[in-house]
């Protein structure tokens, strides 16, 4: 049996038409379901539904065989204990800097201003920063972090942006780029030495897919 971690949302949308074209179709509509174990048209491939930061986590000791996660996240959680064989080129998005559009944010850096930060990514915010000599005070977010800037709980934000639309309905904008997204397949290394009758023809189907 191979398992497939995967989360809800943007991923799930774009990942299901890439497992159907290697054959793996889902039972049931993951993202209705209520169920977090999906059967698929394949009696040896389900898929389990986790939460998008929980993705490496379940790859890493073995509880998936498989996941798809961001980048985002990937660097996050470090990727211990994970191959990742493959760029699925889906839910693009980059990750950047954001401030309040009256926020002079070049003019701060220069004058080596201390500046708070509120994200959900820490480990990527204290790395960027750390290598640009930026002094930052990091403030852990999990979700909205648009509103950081604009109640006063920091000066600029680290998120993801895709279209942009949210910054500017929040009258905020981008200022840096930290880095392209996109998702990838994370593979188990134990599972991926010891199912090698089926993890690697499901690889060559996904990267047909892909391209
Ligand atoms: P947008 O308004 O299209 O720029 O999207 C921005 C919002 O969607 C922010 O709240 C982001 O955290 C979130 N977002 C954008 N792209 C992604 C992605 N690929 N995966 C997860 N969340 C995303």
């Amino acid at each position: 049996m191979l398992s497939i971690a995967l989360s809800k949302g943007r991923i799930l949308e774009e990942t299901l038409p890439l497992l159907k074209a290697a054959g793996i179709v889902a039972a049931e509509d993951p993202e209705t379901s209520r169920k977090l174990i999906i059967p698929t048209s394949r009696a040896d491939v389900r898929l389990i539904i986790v939460r998008a930061t929980d993705v490496p986590t379940y790859v890493q000791y073995g509880a998936a065989d498989l996941g798809i996660a961001g980048g985002d996240i990937l660097t996050e959680h470090g990727g211990n204990g994970l191959y990742q064989p493959l760029d699925l080129k889906i839910a693009r998005c980059r990750l950047m800097v954001a401030v309040r559009k009256d926020f002079a944010y070049e003019q701060a850096v220069q004058s080596g201003a201390r500046l708070r930060v509120a994200t959900k990514y820490l480990q990527t915010a204290r790395e960027h920063f750390a290598a640009k000599g930026v002094h930052v005070d990091l403030i852990k977010l999990y979700g909205s972090m648009e509103l950081a800037p604009l109640t006063g709980l920091a000066d600029a934000i680290v998120d993801l942006v895709s279209t942009g639309n949210t910054l500017k309905a929040n009258n905020l904008v981008a200022v840096e780029e930290i880095a392209e997204i996109s998702a990838r397949l994370i593979v188990n290394q134990a599972a991926f030495k010891l199912k090698r009758d089926v993890i690697p023809p499901l690889l060559d189907d996904l990267r047909r897919a892909v391209k």
